[in-house]
């Protein structure tokens, strides 16, 4: 249970005075992800960007267009509007020795008016200052005070990040509510890093940035700044060691395959294995063969053939007289693995099921029996695979392809199926370090770095889109001789209807090019089925173009795919890009990348298409990617908007992840259950950030 102590931070939000139904629906919108409860928490961590300071005193006659002042004034007489002129406003005029200026109020009652800016009175006033022939005005002053009373006002304002419909004022009056309801928490971070950081304790830091007496009050590297971003990491880097512990609390199987099922997967191969798939399988095996339970991410860039690797761990653990699962992130996925694995599965004498969520009725029971009695090998499919009802004899190993597209704890779930099952991580997004640890925790990492030999390099160009002719010309003759061609589709961002408009409209003139049975289409509206149809006739060559929004993006293996061409490539994120072109380049030869650009080009866009022509190598095009875009886009968490952290910035707090990792592990060291007085402080922590699930792994283990 939640201790008590952090029950007013959950509260909602309607429970802040002048937060109605109306202002949470926008806050929701602002502040949480889609589905998520909004708290009265998330207007704590919603910290501000910005401010306006309004110690500084401007002049009536030089204060610059559209700016924001603060004018000293002497109030000479209110211009009330007649009865009959609502649209006309109530106007006060002030002067300074410069000048005379406006104060402009729509739909102002005089008495109130008389009683907030009286004639006579000297007073500041500050707010947007606007020039209409010559004349200054300034409409709804943000503020307004006698002289006496501004002296003990805090004249500097954050300013947060907002959404339509929202008013500064509002958000803050909010946020200072939610601010006076933090209670005193206790510290929770080692003594030693607290004071190597020189961090305030928590709730110091959340005070300052939240009211800044200047810039450097709500920078990033600002130590409160820094102590809450530690905070974020502590969080995140507790729950996955936690969850590790409780991985490795339950005793793994040492897997070795006494019956030999390696070596025949081996034999039925119809290449060489790289050195490094050589090299990343050695390793997995090893854990295998340990009796703890193995935790490994297999990092390799698109086409490096993990798969391979994949299946022959796959046959180690039904070597060692267990069934192993293969959990892909989309139908396509799976069937496509269930496709390729079943060849070499049926000539090494493994028994292989695929398991979607299409499957039902009399079909899906007959898998569920194989699969519950040990018929069944391998398990292919979707999430699928670890519905309630989906027994396994007895599974060891489980393989999730993909891993980032699942939440980070997801995957806790998917191991409870097995006894001790040992757990395998692939993914073709090649994440940088710091990610690695931020995402996955303290995984061992294995990488695949080289592809396999006799790829060609993806010859890359990008042009704009009025040379769209030249490019259709030059598919023909591609097709005419034997190769297959991806045409991926605007990313629309408004609607998905105008994406699939995008997708058929281009599918139609190209149909009318080359012909109607060459050409497919492929989009996000249709279903699995119908999806797999037209891939199907793809990878058959039955159609030899396909037109495509991005449900290509991940993993679909066609090597006879030599030209892909992404149209409003500006519109693509670099890592979307690099994994759109990995769907090419997957054969013996020679393949081509267009990026066709509308112009002009953004900065970030130009220098994204630069990259990209420039290298194929997955690990650069992250690291540019990072630098360009931040991580939350970077693990594929764009969709929300929200990024992967609330507080923390990798480009600004990379340090402290290390530092937190290790604070973690040391506190669970001392104290794996979290039973200390540090220990119920951090479970604070770990509620405050989110993270209950890591706390109830503390109650069963
Ligand atoms: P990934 O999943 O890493 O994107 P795949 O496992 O799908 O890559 O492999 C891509 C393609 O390369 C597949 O067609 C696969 O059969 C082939 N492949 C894998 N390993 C090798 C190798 N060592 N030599 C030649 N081809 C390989
Ligand atoms: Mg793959």
């Amino acid at each position: 249970m939640r201790p008590s102590l952090l029950d007013p931070l959950f509260a909602a939000v309607t429970t802040l005075e002048g937060v109605g139904p109306k202002l949470a629906g926008l806050l929701q919108n602002l502040l949480v992800r889609p589905g998520e409860t909004l708290r009265i928490r998330d207007l704590v961590f919603h910290l501000p960007t910005g401010l306006v300071d309004r110690r500084k005193r401007a002049e009536i006659a030089t204060a610059p267009e559209g700016a924001i002042v603060t004018l000293t004034v002497r109030i000479d007489r209110h211009q009330a509007p007649g009865r009959a002129q609502k649209s006309v406003p109530y106007r006060v005029f002030a002067t300074d020795e410069t000048g005379e200026i406006a104060l402009t109020y729509f739909r102002a009652q005089g008495a109130w008016m008389e009683n907030l800016l009286p004639v006579g009175e000297t007073m500041i006033v500050s707010g947007k200052v606007e020039w209409f022939n010559g004349r200054p005005s300034m409409v709804h002053p943000d503020f307004v005070a006698s002289l006496e009373r501004a002296e003990t006002m805090s004249l500097v304002e954050p300013i947060y990040p907002m959404t339509a419909g929202l008013s500064g004022k509002v958000l803050r009056k909010a946020i200072g509510q939610a601010l006076e309801r933090v209670p005193p928490f206790a510290e929770w971070i080692e003594p030693s890093v607290v004071k190597r950081q020189s961090f305030p304790t928590f709730n110091d830091a959340l005070k300052r940035l939240h009211d800044p007496a200047d810039a450097a009050d709500i920078s990033p590297e600002n130590p409160s700044w820094r102590r809450i971003a530690y905070d974020e990491y502590l969080a995140s880097q507790l729950a996955l060691a936690l969850s590790r512990q409780n991985q490795k609390a339950v005793p793994g199987r040492a897997m070795t395959d006494p019956a030999g099922r390696l070596a025949k997967v081996r034999a039925a191969l119809p290449f060489a294995l790289t050195a490094g798939q050589e090299q990343a399988f050695a390793e997995i095996a090893e854990d295998m063969a340990n009796p703890e339970r193995m935790l490994r991410l297999l990092q390799g860039d698109v086409g490096a053939g993990k798969t391979v690797v994949a299946l022959m761990a796959m046959a180690v653990a039904v070597g060692s007289g267990c069934q192993s699962a293969l959990l892909a992130p989309t139908e396509i996925l799976a069937r496509q693995h269930f496709a390729s694995l079943g060849k070499l599965c049926e000539a090494a004498g493994l028994t292989v099921t695929l398991l979607t969520g299409r499957d039902n009725g009399r079909a899906r029971a007959a898998k569920l029996d194989a699969i519950a009695n040990g018929e069944t090998d391998i398990v292919v499919g979707t999430h699928a695979l670890f519905q309630e009802d989906v027994a396994y004899h007895d599974l060891g190993l489980v393989i999730v392809d993909e891993q980032h597209r699942f939440g980070v704890h997801q995957r806790l779930s998917l191991t409870r199926k097995g006894r001790g099952a040992d757990l395998l991580v692939m993914t073709a997004t090649p994440i940088p370090r710091t990610l690695v640890l931020s995402a996955f925790g303290d995984m061992e990492v294995s990488r695949l770095s080289e592809k396999p030999k006799g790829r060609k390099p993806i010859a890359t160009v990008a042009l704009p889109t009025d040379r769209i002719e030249e490019v259709v010309e030059r598919i023909g003759n591609a097709i005419a001789g034997g190769q297959r061609v991806y045409w991926v589709c605007p990313l629309v961002e408004e609607s998905e209807k105008s994406d699939l408009m995008a997708a058929e409209e281009r599918g139609r003139q190209l149909r009318e090019v080359f012909g109607e049975d060459t050409v497919g289409v492929v989009h996000g509206r249709m279903n699995a089925e119908e999806k797999d149809t037209v891939m199907g006739a793809f990878k058959r060559g039955e159609k030899r173009l396909v037109v495509a929004t991005t449900v290509i993006e991940v993993g679909v293996d066609v090597p006879e795919a030599t030209i892909i061409v992404i149209e409003h490539a500006e519109r693509f994120g670099l890592s979307q890009l690099h994994q759109l072109r990995g769907r090419v380049g997957r054969g013996d030869k020679a393949s081509a990348c267009v990026l066709l650009y509308r112009g002009p080009l953004g900065e970030t866009a130009a220098a994204r298409l630069k990259v990209m022509r420039e290298t194929e190598d997955g690990f650069r095009i992250a690291e540019e990617d990072l630098k360009l875009r931040g991580e939350g886009d970077l693990l594929g968490t764009q969709q929300s908007g929200l990024p992967f952290f609330r507080i923390a910035r990798t480009e600004h707090h990379a340090d402290l992840m290390e530092v937190a990792r290790d604070d973690a592990r040391l506190v669970l060291a001392k104290d794996p259950e979290l039973k200390g007085e540090r220990g119920e402080a951090l479970r604070a922590l770990l509620y405050l950030f989110g993270k209950d699930e890591a706390v109830r792994l503390l109650r069963s283990g």
